[in-house]
This record gives C-alpha cells, structure tokens and sequence, in this order.
C-alpha cells in the first residue's frame, strides 16, 4: 500500500481509491472529508491521471493553495501545479480569461468588487430617472444578484409573475428595467461583476458547445468540496463538465449548508444520486478533529434539526475537557474574559497564539474582543472581514471627530467632506486641494475663506454650510464629553439617519456598527478611569488619543502568530486547538431575524454545530446578560442552543464585571433610532442567574488558581521586587500590567531573561 493511504480508514480509504465514476461522500464535521479529496486527488495522479485533467472547487481559495502543496508533498514532484484547483470563481475567472470573447466580452475584462458594483447600479437608476434614495444599490443589487444566481437573464426576471409581483409589492417595479441596463452597461464596459463569473461561464458552456466540449474533455475528474453550499448556477456548471465522463466526486454534510440566503440548496446533495446513474456513497462518520465531548454537543444540539440525513458522528479522541459555557455580565466584559484565558491558557498550556479562535455570529461583535486583546497585547487578525476600526463607516464617522479636533487633518477632511453627499464634487475638492497648495494653507481655511476664491453660488453655499457644521461641533467642545460630541455628529450629519433607512443587510451592520462605536464611546466615558489611569478627561481629544492607538494595526502575515477572529461562516472547513463561540444569545445566535420559520431556525443550528465543531480539544461558549444593540441596552437571555446541550458535559460558570449604567440611549437622535423594526426587546428579565456563583462580581470565577502555590498578596507585588519563580528562579520585576483582575508582571530573571508572569497563576515568592 503506498504512503499515503496509510492511515486512512476504511471508508477514507474506500472514497480515495475509488477512480472511475460518480462518488458522493456525505460526512459528519472533520471526518476527514477534505483530507479524502485531496488524497484522492494524489491518488489519481499516482494512477497516471494527467493533473491538466482534475479540476477541484474548494471553498476558499486558501484550501486550494493547502491542497496544491499537500498533494505536491505526497508525490514529491511539481505536477500538482498543474491542476486546476481553486473557488468556483477563481478557476472560472481564469478560463472566462480564454471565452469571454465569445460572448463579446475583451480578454482582458474588468472584475467589479461589490463597490464597483453598486456605483453602476447607482449611475444607471439615475439614468432611468428613477430616484436612488428609492430604488437604494444595495438593495437592487442584492435582487440582481439572487437572479443571476438563479440562471435568470433580465429578460426572463421582466417575465417572471413571481418575481414581479413581490416587486410590485415592494414598489419597485423598475428593478427588471435596471438589471437590464445595469447588464448592458456592465457589458459595455468590459466588466463582469462576481456573479457574472458564474453566470458567464455557464452561458458559455451552455451556448457553444464545441466550448463544452473542450472543457468536458479537459476536465475528465472533477472534484467539489462543501458541496452542501453550491448555488443553482454552480450546481448546473458542474453538471455540464460532467456530463461525459461522470468522473464527478462532491463531498459534503447537509449538517453544514449555511448558505441557504445565498441561494444554495441542499437540495444538491439529494439531487446528486438522481443525477447520474450508480452514484457510488462513501459515509464517513469518525471524526478526527475534536474532543469526545465536543462531538457529543455537535450530535446533539443538531439532532433537533428534522430532516437531516441520518449520520453517528463518532471519535476515538480523548473524551477532553467539558465545554466551558461562560455569562458574563455585559459584552465588554465577554470581551475580557475571552482574553485573559486566552492569556491564561497560553501560560498553563503552552498555546501559541494561533491555536486560538474567537467565532460570533456577526461581525459587529468583533469590537469588543478587539479591544481586550489589544490592551493585554495579544497579536489577532479578523479573517474574512475588516477590521473594526479599518471600516468605511467606523473610519467616515472618526473622520468627523479627527477634523472637530484638528481641522488641518487632510485625509480626513477629504473623507466627510462630501460625506453623506452635500453637493460638494470632485471638482470643487480638487480646486480646493489647488488652492490650498498654492496658498500654502490649510485646504480648512480654503473652505472658511471660500467667498474669496471664485466658487459657484451654490458650490460657495455648500462649502460654508460645511464649515458651519464643523464649527458648531467645536463650540460643543469646552462643555460637551466625547460621546455626546459623537451623538451631535450622528445627529446633525445625517449618518446615522441615512445608514438607519438603508434595509439591507449591509446597511443594517453599517448601522449596527455605528451604534457599537457610539456604544463604546459611551462605555469609555463612563469607565472610572481611562487606561491610563488618568480620571476625568472625558473629552473628545482623550477619546481620540486612545482610539488612535487601537487603530495602530499589526501588519499581520498570513499565517503568523496571531489569535483569529471570524464569523462562523467564515470558519468553515477549518480547525483550532481552543474555539470561543461568542455571543451565545437569543436573538443573536439564533440571529433574531432567522427565527420566524422551522427553515430559518434550522439553519441557524447548523451553523451552531459549524461553529462548535471547528474546535480540537478546547471550547467555550460565552453569552453576556446584556449589551448595547440597535442603541440599546439589551437584556439577553442564554440561547436556545444552549438548552440542547447535555448537562454532563458542560462546566457553567461566571465572569463577571461590574454592574454597567443601564440608560438607554434610543432618544439621542431625536427618536428615529427608536423606529420599532429595528428595536431589539428589551422588556425582558435578566436570565436566571442559576449558575451565578456566591463569588463577589468582578472576579473572574472561571479562573480558580489550580496551582498550590500563588504569591500570598498580589497587591504586595510592584516594580522594582526580588521574587523567585519556582521554574524561572530568580529575577527582579520590571513593571506589573494588564487588568486589576489578571495582573501580569515583566520579570527579567537572572538566568532565563525577561518573561511575563501572570500573577495569578505564577509559582511565585518574594524574596
Ligand atoms: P469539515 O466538515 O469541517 O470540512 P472535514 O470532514 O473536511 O471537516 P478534514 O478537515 O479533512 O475534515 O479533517 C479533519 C482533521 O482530521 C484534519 O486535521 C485531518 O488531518 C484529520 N484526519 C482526517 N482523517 C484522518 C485519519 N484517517 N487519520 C488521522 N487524521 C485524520
Ligand atoms: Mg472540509
């Protein structure tokens, strides 16, 4: 038996050596579906299978380079370079390159971003003499996208009874008319959007058959990994390339097809076996990745899904710790503890960094965590996401603060000052910059001096409008602390207003962000002293120092030391040592806009069982008694997932957090922040405090010192000390940081250099 089979199990071993025909593996969570297809793939090639001839479609373009560098590993030579391997919209991009042309398209064919996009959207709806503000980019973008999706040319969606009457509906009947244009005008400018990628792709098979041809012949292996999420258009795609050769192998768990809004079906997975004659079905059911306990949560939290296939995900693992299901009083708090065990479990377990990964359901919960972790100076990386601070709408709204402070700020004034749109062109702040060059002055005092340089009346009216604005927010200065400078930013700009009116999905995280910073501000002045220790200075530019040195962002490579943040969808297909699943909440997670049908419930355990089985040994879920949401101080009980775990094989505890100011905030923009739709219920009772232990708050239960042996004082503790460390020896303390709770002190040791010590935990003695 070759090395490489060596090993695998027998239905692993089974799924790999099976060469010719339809092969479809159904398989619980790291069962080793990903590792059976690219074995398989090495496999082939052992055989005499030409690489030119296997096409793979993962579901990250990082899982393609993996695969390309484990097959290249197993057979020692370069041939694995040569295999098409990559997402659905990479590979396709890449032949599109080679057929554009026939359908008029030029080789060289631009690729619209999402942004690119919605700015055609938006040009066209006002070249239809449609009203923008009605027919919003986003949302006709997402209408657009769902059609393409779905194979439906505009043509088509004009025809469609369906479609029109929820249009219709919706009052906006012109969508058909936009996509239409929008299509052309894409076409004319040489550009494909991300799902033309697709679309085009399957229009090119579908009408030029020698181009089906080619491929069929040139794709005689075809290989798909989390097959549970492909859509309609990648669906067919596949059934076209392999229409000839059947030498098809999808893999997938209908357990984990978290794509459903997207238009993927899991439909496919039923489908399949109807599709091709003597489809060969490999279960895998021994999981390799995850602790006995982990899995026993897995399978029985989505036992309560109907309908799945039936599968006994089983291990041979260590049964492991039980999972560590953690309330904390407020989000901030969660935020905190995440990070001082994180801290901690580095210490006592010798963790790097990496083997951790903190998962929640929506990006906006990335702040908290991202704010700890920077104080105790643990090195992260948001995967799949932009960083908090580095978002469009974070970085416009501090914009606004920067110039309030130092009106010489050039890029920030450059960013707000057509910012919500105020009639101020490109060309008027191009004339601005000139002016401001040739002058030698700031490009603010081109705008207070605007009457003397020539502008239009109406540009003039607008400029001094501006600086008006700007103005009054200074004189709010001298009495006004940060947030409420903040609020009057949100309030007299319009952002807020606007992002709140934006429906969409990505409006309503733009808004949900904005809130979250407003959240934070508020929490900052309202915490007894700044990090620092400085008390009192609640002002806007104090605000704006700390807030700049968290923006002070590591260049993190891919790959390097860092702890990883990501929404659960974005962890798909992928494994850490310690997991945190954040914000285990009703009305977060499930999300409180999927539980209105058995359909949408569902898919959010299935994302649950996602997220709890990407952990190896380690896992926590955390869940806070109440948080700032939509401007609101939100009372959470624990999630219904929570309550479908088995007692036995959860530890509960606390770490808790001072009591937070419970004012809600829902007036502070003149009541439109209070409209009922995106009101989250705050009328509830704080959850049962069943598991609140006697302990005192602000004590972080979770953290019983297991060692004999802690300093007697730790307050006795300061710089300067002699101490002796029962592994490290002697040393003297250099300075003593990190939070009142898990003091962490930098001792440089006589013999093994300097190290930091949590004091906590530290075998530690006075000497
Ligand atoms: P997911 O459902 O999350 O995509 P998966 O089914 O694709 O998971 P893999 O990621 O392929 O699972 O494998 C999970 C882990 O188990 C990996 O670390 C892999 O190396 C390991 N593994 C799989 N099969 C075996 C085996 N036969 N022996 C040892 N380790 C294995
Ligand atoms: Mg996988």
């Amino acid at each position: 038996m070759q090395d490489y089979l060596k090993g695998l199990n027998e239905p692993q071993l089974e799924a790999v050596t099976h060469i010719n025909g339809p092969l479809m593996i159904v398989a619980g969570a790291g069962s080793g579906k990903t590792k059976v297809l690219t074995t398989r793939i090495a496999h082939l090639m052992a055989h005499g299978i030409d690489s030119f001839n296997i096409l793979a479609l993962t579901f990250t373009n990082k899982a393609a380079a993996e695969m390309k560098e484990r097959v290249e590993k197993i057979l020692g030579n370069t041939e694995a370079r040569n295999l098409y391997i990559g997402t659905f919209h990479s590979v396709f991009a890449r032949l599109l390159r080679a057929e554009a042309h026939r359908l008029g398209y030029p080789a060289n064919f631009t690729i619209y971003d999402t942004d690119d996009s919605r700015s055609v959207i938006k040009t066209v709806v006002n070249e239809l003499n449609l009203d923008d503000k009605h027919y919003k980019p986003n949302i006709v973008g997402s209408r657009i996208s769902a059609a393409k999706n779905a194979l439906m040319t505009p043509a088509e969606y004009a025809l469609d009874h369906f479609i029109q009457q929820e249009d219709m509906r919706a009052n906006r009947p012109a969508i058909a008319q936009i996509y239409a244009a929008y299509a052309s005008r894409c076409f004319k400018n040489g550009a494909m959007d991300f799902d033309d990628l697709l679309l085009k792709m399957y229009e090119v098979l579908k009408h030029f058959p020698d181009a089906l041809h080619k491929y069929q012949h040139k794709f005689k292996y075809i290989m798909i990994d989390e097959y549970q999420d492909t859509n309609p258009v990648q669906y067919q795609i596949a059934k076209l390339l392999a229409a000839v050769h059947e030498n098809i192998c999808v893999v997938g768990d209908d357990a984990q097809s978290i794509y459903s809004f997207r238009g993927a079906t899991i439909e496919n997975i039923l489908q399949f076996q109807k599709d091709y004659d003597d489809v060969k079905v490999v279960k895998l059911e021994q999981n390799y990745r995850s602790s006995k306990n982990i899995i026993h949560v897995a399978n029985e939290v989505i036992r309560n899904n109907k309908g799945q296939i039936p599968k006994n995900l089983w291990t041979d693992n260590a049964e492991g710790d039980k999972i560590r299901l953690v309330r904390t009083m407020t989000d901030n708090d969660e935020g905190r503890f995440v990070a001082d065990t994180i801290q901690e479990q580095k210490l006592r377990n010798h963790y790097l960094n990496r083997d951790f990964a903190i998962l929640y359901r929506t990006n906006a919960q990335s702040r908290s965590f991202e704010e700890s972790l920077r104080r105790m100076g643990i090195p992260y990386r948001i995967y799949g996401g932009v960083s908090f601070y580095q978002r469009k709408e974070i970085k416009d709204f501090l914009a606004y603060l920067r110039v309030i402070i130092n009106t010489k700020d050039e890029e920030a004034l450059k960013r707000i000052i057509n910012y919500p749109v105020r009639g101020i062109g490109k060309t008027t702040i191009e004339k601005c910059v000139i002016i401001a060059n040739e002058q030698n002055i700031p490009m603010f005092d081109v705008l207070t001096r605007a009457a003397e340089f020539g502008f239009k009346a109406g540009t003039l009216e607008a400029l001094q409008n501006f600086v008006t604005m700007i103005r009054y927010f200074q004189s709010l200065l001298t009495e006004k602390n940060a947030y409420d400078v903040a609020v009057q930013v949100g309030k007299h700009t319009n952002i807020v207003k606007e992002l709140f009116n934006d429906k969409t999905t990505e409006g309503l995280a733009r808004y949900e962000n904005i809130q979250e910073l407003l959240n934070s501000i508020k929490e900052w002045i309202e915490s007894p002293a700044n990090e620092d220790g400085e008390v009192g200075n609640k002002s806007l530019g104090a605000y704006l120092q700390q807030i700049t040195l968290l923006t002070d962002a590591d260049d993190d490579k891919e790959n390097s030391d860092v702890v990883k943040l990501m929404t659960i969808h974005a962890a798909k297909g992928l494994e850490f040592g310690c997991v945190f699943v954040a914000g285990v909440e009703e009305s977060l997670f499930p999300s409180g806009m999927a539980i209105n049908t058995r359909e949408e419930l569902e898919e959010e355990r299935r994302l649950f069982y996602v997220a709890v089985t990407r952990a190896k040994q380690r896992l926590w879920l955390t869940y806070a008694n109440s948080r700032y949401r939509f401007g609101q101080l939100v009372q959470n009980e624990p999630s219904r997932f929570i309550d479908e775990m088995p007692e036995q094989y959860i530890d509960k505890s606390y770490a808790g957090g001072g009591a937070r100011n419970s004012t809600g905030f829902d007036q502070r923009f003149g009541g439109f922040g209070a409209a009922p739709a995106r009101k989250a219920p705050v009328s509830r009772q704080p959850s049962k405090p069943e598991y609140l232990p006697p302990a005192p708050p602000n004590k972080v239960v979770e953290h019983k010192p297991s060692i004999d042996f802690v300093a007697s004082d730790v307050s006795a503790l300061q710089a300067g000390q002699e101490v002796e460390h029962q592994k490290f020896g002697f040393g003297r303390i250099v300075a003593i940081e990190g939070s009142n709770h898990n003091p962490i002190a930098t001792i440089q040791f006589q013999l093994n250099g300097e190290k930091k010590i949590m004091l906590n935990y530290a075998k530690l003695r006075i000497v």
